[in-house]
Parts: C-alpha cells; structure tokens; sequence
C-alpha cells in the first residue's frame, strides 16, 4: 500500500464506524485509483454496504479519515452535499420518483441541483437513456418499466450529476434473474469508460471479470484483496476460501 494518501482518488485510513455496541467497520484501510473498479465481497453483514455509505456521507464514521482528491470528507461540518454530488451512489432498490416520467427522473437532479436549464437537462437526460439502452421509455413512468429498466434508470439519473465516482451496493439483488445481465452490462459499459467504481456484490462471475481488484471484507475488515486471479483463484486466507466455498 502507499504511504501517500495523496496520490489516490480515494484513501481510508483507519476508518471505524460501530452502531450502538456493533463494531461495523474496523479499521478499514483502502486505497483507490482513478479508473479503478473495486468490489467488496464477503458476507451478508460483514459490512459492505456500511463502507459504501459512508464513502458516500450517509453515515458518520467514528475515527479514521476518508481522503477524495486529498480533501477529509470526514470532518465534522463539511459540507455534504457537493461530495455526494461528485460520488454517486446506486442501491439494491431504485428508488425512483413513481409521479415523474423516466425522463424527468434523470433530469431532476442536474435542474435542482446544477441549475441546468430544463431543455437542456431534458436533452442531457435523453442522450444518457438512449446510451443506456431506455431510448423507447423515456416518457414511461417508474412503474410502467421492469426491474432491470428502472435500475437502468436510476444509473442514468446518478450519471446525471457526472459523478466521479460511482458506488453500487448490490444493484442486481432485487433483480429477476434474467434482468440482471441487462444492468451488468451497464457497469461494463462504465467501466470501459474509465469510471472509477465501487461495486458491493454477491455475482462473483461478473465480480472476477470486471474488477482490478477485489477486497473480502469480513466483519469490518478487509481481509484479503488481490487481483480477481489472486482472490478467486489462489485466496491465501482460510476465510476467504470458506466464504468463495459457500458461494461459488
Ligand atoms: P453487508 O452490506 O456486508 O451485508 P452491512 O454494512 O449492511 O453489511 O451491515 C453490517 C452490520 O451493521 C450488520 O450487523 C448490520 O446489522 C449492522 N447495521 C447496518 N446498518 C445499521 C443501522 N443503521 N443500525 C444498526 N445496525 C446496522
Ligand atoms: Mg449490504
């Protein structure tokens, strides 16, 4: 690891985060580069999702520092709101405003919060839903579309903002299997755009072809991580190897 935090898009040093009297995060340590695809894997509550929420501001950490572009986003009274705009977050749920057309959901944010005039928030909206494959459902509503079509959505309404950086805790989990490559393919598609990404899920396949590197969290800590050719094929930790048994 580097001894210079500076030098990296993102680094955590030492981060801790306990809910009541469970320790969640550990002492996390994690340097990321920019175009860099990471995914954490482990077990459900090991604390992935913790991470990601707190890389993103929705949850305080206790101790440690969290560096973006050589900034502590975790100091006390830091302005959230500009942080998250430069790093999206995409949950398991989509999350999309049921009364607003799929086109409105995506340019809802550059128009709020950007200041984009409406046509040109609309057009902007309309150029990432045609690369997003949802050309023939811009004017749908949320609930006219599948799964896989409002996940989709909700990625182009993240992209809106042109965030730096894009999380995504288990985007696929609620998914219908055959829904799934459909968004997978989406984050192949940000990933040969050199989006930096940080990408919580239980789809190992896709976790070994598209990460640079995977980190195994186990309660709180990165365990182990290593290319996906290190983790999955040669792990050198023993719960790393139940964890790849269990799942594989
Ligand atoms: P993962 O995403 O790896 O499944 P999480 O980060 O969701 O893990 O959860 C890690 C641990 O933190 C779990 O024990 C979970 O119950 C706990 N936890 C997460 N969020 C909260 C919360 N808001 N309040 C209390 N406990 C929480
Ligand atoms: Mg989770």
């Amino acid at each position: 690891m580097s001894s210079n935090p500076s030098s990296h898009k993102i680094s955590l040093r030492a981060v801790e985060k306990s809910f009541g009297d469970t320790a969640v995060l550990r002492g996390i340590d994690l340097d990321v580069t920019d175009g860099e695809v990471i995914t954490l894997i482990g077990a459900s509550g090991s604390g992935k999702s913790t991470l990601l929420r707190c890389m993103n501001l929705l949850e305080p950490i206790d101790d440690g520092v969290i560096m973006f572009d050589g900034v502590d986003i975790a100091e006390p009274g830091l302005d959230a709101d500009p942080i998250r705009r430069r790093i999206g977050m995409i949950f398991q749920s989509f999350n999309l405003f049921p009364h607003m057309s799929v086109v409105d959901n995506v340019a809802l944010g550059p128009r709020k919060v950007l200041k984009t005039p409406k046509a040109e928030a609309r057009s902007l909206a309309r150029d990432l839903l045609v690369r997003l494959g949802l050309e023939a459902r811009i004017d749908a509503y949320p609930d006219q579309l599948s799964g896989g079509q409002q996940q989709r959505v909700a990625i182009a309404r993240s992209l809106a903002m042109e965030p730096e950086v894009m999380l995504l805790d288990e985007i696929t989990s609620a998914l219908d299997p055959e829904l799934v490559g459909e968004v997978l393919d989406v984050v192949r598609d940000l990933k040969s755009r050199g989006m930096t990404m940080l990408f919580a899920t239980h789809e190992m396949a896709f976790a070994r072809e598209i990460s640079d590197r995977v980190c195994f969290l186990h309660h709180g800590r990165i365990l182990e991580q290593g290319t996906p050719t290190d983790i999955f094929g040669a792990p050198t930790e023993q719960r790393t190897q139940e964890f790849l048994q269990r799942v594989i």
